[in-house]
């Protein structure tokens, strides 16, 4: 039994949240070094310390996947940090993940009844903190694997949901092996999110984990050209597949000049820094053209954005600015990463759109034509739609334009197999708790169902995904 905590709910209440250290702006909008530098134990257990314990607390229910929040603050505040981490793996298989990048202000954290008066429990700085001090302490231990059931899985794509997925149905005593398009494992984790949010070593260890686990992988591998899934099925014999392809295709704005050379996707700005380790210029070469002493605007207001407009300040951006069509109450990047972005000097420059890039006569970009908005009626998502202002044209000088406006499905694979059903927008069709698709033996789960959303709700659909498979492989039923 964990030591309870005596201490009065008044005091409890009046003791201040344990700010997290960062690294000072200065220093770290030059380097690609992680921000945020943990707590140190003493810190979490005074973290702990302020739960009051509610008897039907909210921040698990606002965690998509329920983890048992009081319980882990509890054995945390009695010093049990393994035992914490071990509660915490119930629901949540990558906890040192999900600890740096979840969107804990409007899920978890959200949801604190501290938080109506005062600052939520800090409660992704504890995540984080547990699962820091098992992987540091070297007593990981990993799941008891079933003996072999004789049947095997391919999971397509190594993102959030298909490592979790793949986690599962190996415990469950299924051969499991992920096929990955990319030369690198973890999907946006490695190749979207920056070094500076999340150590790819942190995501690294996790995929080893899977693999003493017995997981195979394959890279280099585009399923829907290398191979199809009826290929897959009848040729390799695997008896299920977990589509979990992500949602990586980029959405460009549509405007006259995007494609002069010196504007990029985001996707592919952060793919190329990420994976090909523009981040340790001058160790190795940028692969993308050079942001040194040159006018960078990123265009969006969410995560990709702000990681795109963080990153070129990092590679030595002259001006680093965050052109956004709203204002900043619509944007929809984690609060954290907004005044993380301000405090390393990213100018923002709300209610402005583009609606032309301007480039010299060799083709290089020298400017965006920009117009000034305001904000009318509420749209469908029910955030007010930016309007533009007449008369309010103005050039802004420009040498690297990154457009961040959001992703969509790749259709590669739906393309290759006629009889798996997609919805207008190309997303893969699959029940919601099942993860079944209109093909047999065939799943999906993510953001090639949902459209981009979140980490923590990838890896929810990628356990859902393994519960439904077994059980389709045990009773063969669809
Ligand atoms: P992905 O992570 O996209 O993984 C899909 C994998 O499938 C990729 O590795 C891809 O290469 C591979 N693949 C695609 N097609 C094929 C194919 N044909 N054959 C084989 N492999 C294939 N969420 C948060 O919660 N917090 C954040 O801070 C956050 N920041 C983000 C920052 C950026 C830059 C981006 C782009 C997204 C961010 N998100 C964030 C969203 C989150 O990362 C995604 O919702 C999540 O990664 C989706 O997981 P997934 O497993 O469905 O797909
Ligand atoms: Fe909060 Fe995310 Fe952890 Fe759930 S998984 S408790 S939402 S940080």
């Amino acid at each position: 039994m964990p030591e309870m905590n005596t201490l009065p709910l008044k005091e409890r209440m009046q003791i201040p949240r344990v700010h997290m250290p960062e690294l000072d702006p200065q220093v770290r909008a030059h380097n690609f070094q992680e921000v945020n530098r943990g707590l140190a134990a003493p810190g979490a257990v005074n973290e702990a310390t302020r739960c009051i314990a509610c008897a039907k607390p909210g921040c698990q229910l606002d965690c998509p996947v329920g983890v048992k929040i009081k319980e882990i603050v509890a054995l945390i505040y009695s010093g049990d940090f393994l035992a914490a981490a071990a509660k915490m793996r119930e629901d949540n298989a990558l906890p040192a993940i999900t600890g740096r990048v979840c969107p804990q202000e409007s899920q978890c954290e959200g949801g604190c009844v501290l938080g109506k008066k005062g600052e939520p429990v800090a409660i992704g700085n504890l995540e984080r903190f547990i699962a820091d001090f098992e992987r540091q302490s070297g007593q990981l231990g990993l799941p008891a694997i079933a003996p072999s059931t004789g049947k095997s899985v391919a999971v397509v794509g190594s993102g959030p949901a298909g490592l979790s997925a793949a986690g599962d149905l190996i415990q469950k005593g299924h051969r499991v092996r992920v096929f990955e398009a990319l030369h690198e494992l973890g999907g946006v984790l490695v190749y979207g999110i920056p070094e500076f949010r999340l150590p790819k070593a942190i995501v690294k260890g996790e995929v080893d984990n899977l693999r003493r686990m017995g997981v195979e992988f394959e890279t280099n591998v585009v399923v829907g050209r290398s191979v199809t899934l009826d290929e897959l099925m009848r040729v390799e014999g695997y008896d299920a597949v977990f589509v979990a392809t992500g949602a990586g295709l980029p959405v460009f704005l549509g405007v006259p000049g995007e494609h002069l050379n010196g504007v990029y996707s985001a996707n592919e700005f952060l793919t190329r820094t990420n994976l090909m380790r523009a981040y340790r210029f001058p160790e190795f070469d940028q692969p993308i053209y050079d942001c040194r002493d040159r006018d960078v605007i990123v265009v969006g207001g969410g995560n990709t954005a702000m990681d795109a407009v963080r990153t070129a300040r990092r590679l030595g951006a002259k001006s680093a600015t965050l052109v956004y069509r709203r204002s900043e109450a619509e944007m929809p990047a984690r609060a954290e990463e907004v005044k993380h972005a301000r405090e390393e000097g990213i100018e923002f420059r709300m209610l402005t759109n583009p609606v032309e890039f301007l480039g010299d006569q060799k083709g290089w970009l020298t400017g965006a034509r920009c117009v000034r908005m305001e904000l009318g009626e509420p749209d469908a998502d029910g955030r007010r739609r930016p309007v533009a202002v007449a008369g309010s044209e103005f050039v802004l000088p420009v040498n690297v334009a990154i457009i961040g406006v959001g992703t969509t499905a790749n259709p590669l694979i739906q393309s290759t197999t006629p009889d798996l059903a997609t919805n207008r927008r190309n997303y893969i069709v699959a029940h919601p708790e099942t993860m079944r698709t209109s093909k047999r033996g065939i799943f999906a789960g993510g953001d090639i169902v949902t459209g981009g959303a979140t980490v923590i709700l990838a890896m929810g659909a990628g356990r859902k995904a393994a519960r439904a498979i077994d059980e389709y492989l045990k009773d063969g039923e669809w």
